[in-house]
């Protein structure tokens, strides 16, 4: 079966996200390496680190990914927030490394208020800046998202034009989320949609490869915009949705990763066993 987990907690500390992947039974996790809304950061103690490696080796983790903070905007208008998103950004990859995580997942940006050439001019700055700076191992995943107001990048050609140019090293690949998109307007519940967006991705991001998929159902319509995840199979993609995807041969073999909506881990649970499933009867 192929690689699956859920995003974690790193309460306590940062191994305990593999603790709790590994007793939710997940061949595969994501965490945040600090809280995700706030600009300070704490850093990671090296028996935290030690710890990290240890639970890794045991319990035999090989694909693990860091999600980055949400306040990063790489092309915000305002040149402090703009300034400190690359710090954050930079951050966020030494994290990665320290732990010896090949990914970190970002949302580019959000224009607020500019035009979609500035906000674009503006981010290539910033990544410019990241990929001069950067020398470790650890590199993006650009993540798709749901389009919603002064998003830059919820659609292919945008990320492509993105990321053109940092390919080697610093932009590792795609993060494919599936609510995203979906609210987006890639019909990915039918076999037509996926050609369809199989051939575009093929066209525009050539030399770029999907490296992890966010398993989230949508609580948003279709091509609406907005970004509200659901538990799989109750949101507007659907168990049947879900099925139609999951069999998709550009997709198989891809790290899953749920990022849908947890009060507890039976939450989890749920949603897990339901993907499981839905793989039982498509692999
Ligand atoms: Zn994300
Ligand atoms: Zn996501």
């Amino acid at each position: 079966m192929r690689p699956i987990g859920v995003h974690t907690s790193i309460a306590g500390g940062v191994h305990l996200s593999l603790e709790r992947a590994y007793r939710l039974k997940c061949s595969a996790v994501q965490f945040f390496s600090h809280s995700p809304r706030t600009w300070s950061v704490r850093t990671i103690k090296d028996e935290e680190v030690e710890r990290f490696q240890q639970l890794r080796r045991l319990y035999g983790f090989e694909h693990i990914f860091i999600h980055s903070s949400y306040l990063i905007n790489l092309c915000s208008p305002d040149e402090e927030i703009c300034r400190r998103s690359i710090e954050m950004m930079l951050f966020e990859l030494k994290i990665a490394d320290l732990l010896g995580v090949e990914y970190v997942v970002v949302h580019p940006g959000r224009s607020a208020g500019q035009s979609s050439i500035e906000a674009m001019e503006k981010i290539r700055n910033s990544l410019r800046i990241i990929y001069d700076r950067w020398k470790g191992r650890a590199g993006i995943l650009l993540e798709n998202t749901a389009g919603q107001k002064g998003d830059v990048s919820s659609t292919f050609p945008r990320i492509a034009e993105i990321a053109t140019g940092f390919s080697d090293g610093l932009i590792k690949g795609i993060c494919f989320d599936t609510a995203h998109a979906y609210q987006a307007g890639y019909d990915i519940t039918t076999r037509e949609g996926l050609t369809a967006l199989q051939s575009e991705f093929k066209r525009y991001m050539p030399g770029y490869q999907v490296r992890l998929i966010h398993l989230n159902d949508s609580r948003a319509p279709f091509h609406s915009g907005l970004d509200r995840h659901e538990h799989i199979g109750k949101g507007t993609i659907g168990k049947d949705g879900f099925r139609v995807f999951l069999s998709c041969p550009f997709f198989r073999d891809i790290p899953l990763i749920l990022e849908t909506p947890k009060k507890t881990e039976d939450d989890d649970k749920r949603n897990l066993s339901v993907v499981k499933k839905l793989l039982g009867e498509i692999d």
